[in-house]
Formats: C-alpha cells, structure tokens, sequence
C-alpha cells in the first residue's frame, strides 16, 4: 500500500515540485544519491575505488519529453566518461533508455545510445542499460540487442525477478551472449505481468541466479551482476557457485550507494567482486521516491527529518 503510494508519488510533478523545494529533502536523499555535480560522483567513486570495490556510474534522469533533453542527456553521459577516464577511475556506466528518449521513439533513443556506446568504447567502458517499468521492457531488450548487432559488444542490460517473463528472457540473453544484472525490480507493477507476492520474486531470483551462474561457468564473459540487498538473495547466490564450482572471478555481486554498506564492505573482505552503483544529478526526486518504497523505515527517516528542520 505504502509502496504503490511512494511509486504512484514518484511520477508526480507536483509532489516532485513539493518535496524537491524542501531542503532537507535533499539531505535525506545524499544518503543514496552521491551529490549533484559530477565532482560529486567523482570523489564518491575514488572513495569506492580506494577500498577495493568497483563502480558503476550513473548520471541520473529519466522520461525526457524533448529531442534536446535526450541530447543532452547523452552529452551528459559522454562527459561523465570523459571525466571518469581522465579521472583514472575504472566504471562502468549505467544508462536508462527514457533518459535518452525513447518515449519520443526508438530511433532517436538509438541514435543517443550509440553516442554513449561509441565514446564508451574509446574509454573501454562498459554500457548496463537499466530496466524501467514493464511498459519498456520489450524495447529496451530490442534495443540492446540491436546495439550488440551493430557491433557494440561492450552492452548488457537488466532483467527483474518480478517479471513472469524474465526466465524466457534470461534464456534468450544468454544464448546472444548479453550480460545480465539481474535484480527484483522496483517499479509498481499489475498483477498479470508481474508476482505480486515478494516470497515470489525471491523464489524467482534466486532461480534466475543460478541459470546466470550455471552459463557463467561454462562462458565467463557473460559474467553476470547479482544486484541485491537481501541477505538471502546473496547467500543463495554464494551457495549455487561453491557448490557447483562457479569461479568468484566469474560473477559479481552490485548493490546501491548508500545501501547495505557493511554488506557490500563483507562480500569484498570475503573476496567477492563487489560493484557499487553510484547515482549524481539534480534529477534525483524519481530515483530517491523508489529508494523510499523499498524500504519504509527510509520513509520514517525522511519524515522525522524534515519535521526536526
Ligand atoms: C546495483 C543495482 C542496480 C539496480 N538496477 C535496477 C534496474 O535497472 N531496474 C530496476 O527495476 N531495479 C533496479 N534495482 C533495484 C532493485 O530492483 C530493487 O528494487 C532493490 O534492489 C531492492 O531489492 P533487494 O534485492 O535489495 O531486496 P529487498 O527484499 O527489497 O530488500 C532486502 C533488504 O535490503 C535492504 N534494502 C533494500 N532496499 C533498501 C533501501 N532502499 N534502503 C535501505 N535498505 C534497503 C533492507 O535491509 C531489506 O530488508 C537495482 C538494484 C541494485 C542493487
């Protein structure tokens, strides 16, 4: 209830407009969020760096609605691989295909991706398209695969475990040799294309999980990212790859700035390979709405907060 509530409030205008004026806002959201300018997510991902864990970039922005936002969203992806090159920092970087237009249609999406994929490639970055609500899901794959047939091997996209058809779709992206994060999934969805029960979604992941770890042992370039937070989840995944011989080189675990650090701090002492995704930007309110739905005790913090200001 909670939760459809915060996912309903995160594509709102007007609630944006309401709680971005608010500077504690703001405050809470520098929990998950690594700051606004691209200094900001530079010293985040060095202090990363520095204690052994990889990163992932990501400059935030979602649902353009002109060609020259999307443009421009994607100069803003070019200079942050320009600046994480020069910076000395190994990323990767995650991208969203609504940040790059593809409610205004595919090909100027495409057009965009390929920008980024093409500068990614001069500074041999990594490219993880992120998933978005399930009313994208088939185009974003459609695009990914494309971008692979132009000749970008250096993509992979993001499969949920809330999603029924996620187990197809896991197949058919390890068969085309595209590299998979997989996670749960945060956006609201209906009933008939998604488990609306959580025993579900974790019963699904840790199945998807293992069809990625069983296909990274025989193929280690696909070397799939086990993105969570659940405990249960990570140790599913550890299990599966002690116990059928699934190299740690061949996979990595991913969790999200600000989340869960003495975790991702442990996976690493324990000699896993740990990415940390690493948001910046002003465009913050729709990411920090859906970090709020998972978690309600975050929204307690926030509320306490903002009546302390
Ligand atoms: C690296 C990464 C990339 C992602 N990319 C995508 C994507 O492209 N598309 C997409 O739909 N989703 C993405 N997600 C979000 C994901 O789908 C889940 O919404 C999110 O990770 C919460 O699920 P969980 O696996 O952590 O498990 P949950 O069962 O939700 O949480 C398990 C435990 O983790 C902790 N936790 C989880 N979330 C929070 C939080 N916000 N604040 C504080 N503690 C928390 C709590 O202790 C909780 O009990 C990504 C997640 C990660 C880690």
């Amino acid at each position: 209830m909670l939760r459809e509530l915060l996912l309903n409030l995160s594509h709102s205008k007007t609630a944006r407009q309401f709680i971005t004026h608010f500077p504690v806002a703001r405050r809470v959201s520098s929990r998950f969020v690594a700051g606004e300018t691209l200094a900001d997510e530079i010293k985040a991902m060095r202090e990363l760096r520095n204690k052994g864990m990889w990163v992932t970039a990501d400059h935030l922005g979602e649902n353009v609605s002109t060609e020259a936002d999307a443009s421009r969203a994607a100069d803003d992806c070019l200079q942050l691989l320009d600046s994480t090159a020069a910076a000395g920092i190994n990323s990767h970087l995650s991208v969203k295909l609504t940040q790059l237009g593809l409610d205004l249609g595919n090909e100027i999406c495409f057009a965009n991706l390929r920008r980024v994929l093409e500068k990614a490639k001069t500074v041999n970055t990594f490219v993880r398209v992120d998933m978005e609500s399930a009313e994208y899901t088939e185009r974003t794959l459609a695009l990914v695969r494309a971008a692979k047939d132009v000749g970008y091997e250096n993509v992979g996209t993001v499969i949920q475990s809330y999603l029924y058809r996620s187990e197809e779709d896991v197949q058919s992206l390890v068969a085309d040799g595209i590299r998979v994060r997989l996670c749960k999934g945060a956006y609201k969805e209906p009933p008939d294309k998604a488990f609306p029960r959580k025993e579900d979604v974790d019963a699904n992941y840790a199945k998807l999980a293992e069809m990625l770890l069983a296909a990274a042992k025989q193929n280690p370039s696909l070397y799939p990212a086990i993105a969570t937070h659940d405990e249960a989840m990570v140790a599913a995944a550890k299990g599966y790859a002690a116990s059928h011989d699934v190299p740690r080189s061949h996979f990595e675990f991913q969790m999200l700035f600000g989340i869960r650090r003495e975790l991702q701090e442990g996976l690493r002492a324990e000699g896993y390979n740990v990415r940390v995704y690493v948001p910046y930007g002003a465009e913050w309110y729709p990411y920090f709405m859906r970090r709020l739905a998972e978690r309600p005790a975050n929204l307690w913090f926030f509320v306490s907060n903002f009546f302390k200001r």
